[in-house]
């Protein structure tokens, strides 16, 4: 594989719920996860707006009870999906910030920033937190970061990959390759066994994380990583388990209180923040309390809850898990005794009951937990980053195997679903088909493309439509049509009159829930804007704050008796004077102060204030 790309890359797995940033070291040789500037080695995948700033990450989740419309979250739950989508339709109602058809059926998030209404895309947001990403990553580098390898849950289609790597491009990032969420976990995990002494293994990577659940098989042979089969539910997460933990306090709070706290999205907020922290201890303690002053209507919330409770109100979440698995080595023709390793992955993997469930399953069968399961994505992607890159000498070239999630095919007289490359098909992959005309002197085909494993076209995901127009020619003339899988996993489909050689591509690059060239021009450039805001917005919190402490130096030496007699009236006069001025202005609340005032006032204060002490010294 040709090396291509210079300079440094990183890996990033951008979660639902929380994203988080590795580096390979070359001269250690070994991953390191990039810590954020809260120093955390996770970062939420949150971005909210107000009226003075643009807020990613944990500083804008630490917001979000008191600015629930504004703090955007899920966005990896939209990226690539169509409003109307019946999934959308169902988080939408329980998202508090507004989500919009926009134009070809998109959604758009709706937020208020510094007064004015905005629509945001899902790639959008998911740039924003990317971008923020790539901040950690160079804070952590002292250089700019440009190429990246960015991870995808496997159940990702088409269209959402192409989202994905869009987001990418407006954060200014060179996506060099999207990979499988579980290849980067199987990845971290040879790494962690010293990959070339693994021989070959079949792993089942099961990532439960906080808004999606996938099951994939792989086999590992020295650098080879071949998926063999993945299964999974988009929607069976940490997430789900909150909201069936809020369920069941506001049906306790409904019992004791008499109220209903539905639709009241800051006090929801509130318990579900405290219901995931809940969450989090059980994973460690059999009991714990949730305690919430003021939650609602003046009420003090207080209570507990044990494990076994809340094992009970999710068991039938976790039993979907392993359905998923049995299904998954179904579809692998493999039976339990063959997996070698079992490779646990995401933040709710953590849950004992998840773990016993799954140890029972495979009767009695070690988990291999040695790996993190927030981190092991983000280092499998830095591997694999680092892989890619022209100067990095010491790592292996591996090998990723991948398959397509989902068949993919056209429709076909009768609404029939014809599949071209079926699922669990290891890509990239190039397949063609002959089509004959349906009737004669047909002028026109058209070529719909859908995926899914429904028989019935139509009740499959229609993913983009083109025509091919050919001269009139007799019934059965044939078309050829030609499916191309790139190693991204991203789809093209052409077709071609074999009789003229007429030609035609399909647009599904261009399909109208994608992002135009245009539209993605007028995105980078607004997240230019956006950077610069924040850029401005921290001087100015800086200088303000600079002023602040400078004040308060001043006022502390004006009170010291010692300073005071140094001083004579007239420049304890001119230090009164100056402090008043500054504490007027710092109080002032008009946001319209410019930033550039705050520093020459700094700089005025601090000459005065060396001035009279160089005198007095
Ligand atoms: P994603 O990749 O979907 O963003 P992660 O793998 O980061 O998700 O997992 C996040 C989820 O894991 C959240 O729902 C969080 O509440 C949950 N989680 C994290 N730690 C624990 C724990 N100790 N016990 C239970 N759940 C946890
Ligand atoms: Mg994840």
């Amino acid at each position: 594989m040709a090396r291509k790309n210079e300079g440094c890359a990183v890996g990033i797995d951008l979660g639902t719920t929380y994203s988080c940033v590795a580096v390979w070291q070359e001269q250690q040789g070994r991953v390191e996860i990039i810590h954020n500037d809260q120093g955390n080695n996770i970062t939420p995948s949150f971005v909210a707006f107000n009226d003075k700033q643009r807020l990613i990450g944990d500083a804008a989740k630490n917001q979000a009870a008191t600015n629930p419309e504004n703090t955007v979250f899920d966005a990896k739950r939209l990226i690539g999906r169509k409003y109307s989508d019946p999934i959308v339709q169902k988080d939408k109602r329980l998202w508090p910030f507004k989500v919009i058809p926009g134009d070809g059926d998109k959604p758009m998030i709706v937020v208020n920033y510094k007064g004015q209404q905005k629509y945001l895309s899902a790639e959008e947001i998911s740039s924003m937190v990317l971008s923020k990403m790539r901040e950690i990553a160079e804070t952590f580098q002292g250089k700019p970061v440009r190429n990246a390898v960015v991870t995808v849950p496997a159940h990702f289609n088409d269209s959402q990959r192409k989202a994905t790597v869009d987001a990418g491009t407006i954060a200014g990032l060179n996506v060099m390759r999207i990979i499988n969420e579980p290849t980067a976990a199987a990845i971290a995990y040879g790494f962690d066994k010293g990959i070339r002494s693994v021989g070959e293994r079949n792993l089942l990577v099961f990532d439960l994380g906080g808004g999606t659940f996938d099951v994939s098989i792989l086999t590992v042979k020295d650098k080879v990583f071949q998926v063999k089969v993945t299964a999974g539910n988009t929607h069976l997460g940490g997430e789900d388990i909150d909201n069936r933990m809020v369920e069941y306090f506001m049906e306790e709070i409904k019992r004791k209180y008499r109220v209903d706290i539905n639709g009241n999205p800051r006090a929801l907020r509130r318990l579900r923040t405290a219901c995931e922290r809940a969450k989090r201890t059980l994973s460690s303690t059999l009991t714990t309390n949730i305690e919430i002053d003021a939650l609602f209507q003046g009420i003090d919330f207080c209570s507990s809850i044990t494990r076994a409770k809340f094992d009970e109100i999710n068991m039938r979440l976790f039993q979907e898990c392993l359905e998923t698995v049995d299904n998954c080595l179904n579809d692998a023709k493999m039976d339990k005794t063959s997996v070698h390793d079992i490779v646990l992955v995401g933040g709710s993997s953590r849950i004992p009951k998840v773990q016993q469930l799954l140890q029972d399953f495979f009767n009695g069968k070690d988990l291999c937990k040695s790996i993190h399961p927030d981190e092991a994505v983000a280092y499998g992607a830095a591997v694999q980053a680092a892989s890619l890159c022209e100067d990095i000498q010491n790592i292996p070239d591996l090998v990723l195997l991948d398959v397509t999630p989902l068949s993919l095919g056209t429709y076909t007289t009768g609404d029939i679903m014809g599949v071209m490359i079926p699922r669990n098909t290891r890509i990239p992959v190039k397949k063609t088909e002959v089509y004959a005309t349906v009737y004669d002197n047909q002028t026109c085909a058209s070529v719909k493309v859908y995926e899914g494993e429904r028989t019935k076209a139509s009740n499959n995901n229609l993913l983009g439509l083109f025509s091919i127009t050919f001269p009139p020619a007799p019934r059965g003339s044939p078309v050829l049509v030609c499916f191309v899988i790139d190693e991204n996993g991203t789809l093209s489909v052409s077709a071609e009159d074999q009789t003229t050689g007429n030609k035609n591509q399909i647009s599904i690059t261009n399909s109208r829930e994608r992002l135009s060239a245009e539209e993605m021009s007028r995105m980078i450039e607004e997240a230019k804007i956006y950077e610069a805001e924040d850029r401005k917005f921290l001087r100015k919190a800086k200088a303000m704050n600079s002023l602040h402490d400078y004040v308060y130096k001043m006022t502390n030496a004006l009170k010291d008796k010692y300073t005071r007699s140094k001083l004579s009236l007239q420049q304890r006069l001119n230090i009164s004077t100056a402090i008043t001025k500054v504490t007027c202005l710092l109080d002032d609340d008009n946001h319209q102060v410019d930033v550039d005032v705050f520093e020459d006032y700094l700089k005025e204060l601090e000459s005065l204030f060396d001035q009279i002490f160089s005198i007095n010294d």
